[in-house]
């Protein structure tokens, strides 16, 4: 969805904000070796548990190579480059990732043709990601290396070969823009940081897509109004020219209360209602004793009717078949576990997408301007900091219990719900700033705010079980 927007001024960059843009330019000459350091970390990361035998009962973390590798990947860089969107934006991405780094490595040496629309389609990050999402299930990569190597190796190859084939122009990285489930839930995220690329000549014109110029992703510097797909590789920041990008620092979260200004996207929504929808069905199936009941029932049926091959289990790499770790699924949890996550998705979807269309019909009868599918999609963004905050908590619940084991349980517990709360009361402060560039004001606002209110209530009664229990 693309929208007209009036010329944007430029804007005045403070000092603090001209220093760090300094200290990067001044240091991007690492970045080569960075990349090749990083790559050779999530190699061994991912290779050598793989190798090495499987942690038994006595094992410890940080004294068992695989345990600590587990620990790394999804208590450690998870949750906190989740968190590291807020204070430096996708940073990661073009700093640190180095699938994103050598998916631009072949891009160099590859065909670089042109990107096809399957590819381009808004669709095409959010079935990435549910289909990531729902495999790291299946595979179980929270707990075997195996699932994670399936999960992390297959990606890697999809930034490769999508890397090689497409991506016209100078060092391209297709794969970060239209494809990455990882980037398509920082580049969302990133609305809510607190550093923005700005163009220093910005050009009339809605954001637009471009295979011309220096941007990996495909930026159109100068009419570069959002940061979703900015990766941040500063190929573009020059302090001492004239034209390109500057780095301003911001209020966390002014980009979603004023997302107007933004482009504000319909892939974002997708991404926000069903993503996450399908997210929190990974974390719900483990702890809802429906689930199981069900489970139950329907392996009683399968056994009564003689489908005994729907209780076998598959191949390792669709689902996790680990005897020794007690741990064999079966396609029947293959399929429920899908079907379980797919069906959660569509009823957080709906359940967000019924009160944001009620608060933006609200908003039009109280006065707000803009056409009704305009207002649902700005308001839609008020639930960025929810569904971040529920990411965090739900991936850092191993960090949380390594703090838990280090300062006592009750404090962490506290944190958790303390850290949730704030993610609700945020989203409900975005969706008050959003309500009122529509117009909206002192009695008006509060009635139109009450969907806000009501969704975000559902948002964290469905999130509520899934990251502390059912
Ligand atoms: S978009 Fe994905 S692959 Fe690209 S740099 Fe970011 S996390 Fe890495
Ligand atoms: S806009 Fe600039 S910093 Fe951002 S990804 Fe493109 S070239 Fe890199």
């Amino acid at each position: 969805m693309t929208h007209g927007y009036a010329h944007t001024p430029t804007m005045p960059q403070g000092l603090l904000s001209k220093r760090v843009e300094r200290f990067a330019f001044h240091h991007q000459k690492w970045l080569p070796w960075i990349h090749a350091a990083m790559f050779v970390g999530f190699l061994v990361l991912i290779v050598v548990p793989l190798l090495l035998p499987a942690p038994n009962d006595n094992a410890r973390l940080f004294h068992n190579f695989t345990l600590t590798a587990n620990f790394l990947i999804w208590g450690f860089w998870f949750p906190l480059v989740f968190v590291s969107v807020i204070f430096t934006g996708r940073s990661w991405c073009g700093v640190l990732c180095p699938m994103g780094a050598s998916s631009e490595w072949v891009n160099r040496i590859g065909l670089k043709r042109m990107v096809p629309r399957w590819i381009r389609w808004e669709g095409a990050p959010v079935v990435s990601f549910i289909v990531i999402t729902i495999l790291a299930q299946t595979v179980d990569a929270r707990s075997f290396p195996e699932g994670i190597a399936v999960v992390f190796g297959l990606t890697l190859a999809c930034a490769l070969i999508v890397g090689f084939l497409y991506g016209p122009g100078y060092h391209k990285r297709t794969w970060c823009r239209h494809l990455c489930p990882i980037g398509l839930t920082l580049g969302s995220f990133s609305r809510l940081g607190m550093v923005q690329f700005a163009p220093k000549k910005p050009r009339i014109g809605a954001e637009a897509l471009t295979d011309k110029g220096v941007c990996p992703t495909f930026i159109d510097i100068n009419r570069k109004r959002e940061s979703r797909h900015c990766i941040e590789c500063l190929r573009c920041v020059q302090p001492n020219a004239k034209g390109g990008l500057a780095i301003h620092l911001r209020k966390p979260g002014s980009e979603a209360e004023n997302i107007r200004d933004h482009h504000p996207h319909n892939s974002d929504i997708w991404f926000l209602f069903l993503g996450t929808g399908v997210a929190i069905g990974g974390f719900l199936w483990l702890t809802l004793p429906l689930y199981w009941q069900v489970r139950h029932a329907i392996a009683v049926w399968a056994i009564g009717n003689g489908w005994l091959s729907f209780l076998s289990p598959g191949p390792a790499w669709l689902m996790s078949v680990h005897p020794a770790g007690r741990e064999v699924f079966t396609w029947l949890d293959f399929s429920m576990i899908t079907g379980f996550m797919l069906a959660t998705g569509v009823v957080f979807a709906l359940a967000l997408s019924a009160c944001t269309a009620l608060g933006s019909w609200m908003s039009g009868l109280l006065g707000g301007d803009k056409c009704f599918r305009h207002r649902f999609l700005e308001l839609a963004y008020q639930y960025l900091p929810v569904a971040m905050v529920s990411l965090v908590i739900g991936l850092g619940s191993e960090l949380f219990a390594l703090l838990e084991r280090a300062i006592g349980a009750t404090p962490t517990h506290i944190i958790e719900v303390f850290i949730f709360s704030a993610g609700l009361a945020w989203s409900l402060h975005i969706g008050r700033r959003i309500l009122m560039r529509q117009g909206l004001a002192g009695s008006r606002l509060a009635l139109a705010l009450v969907p806000s209110l009501l969704g975000c209530t559902a948002a964290g009664i469905i999130w509520w079980p899934a990251l502390f229990g059912a």
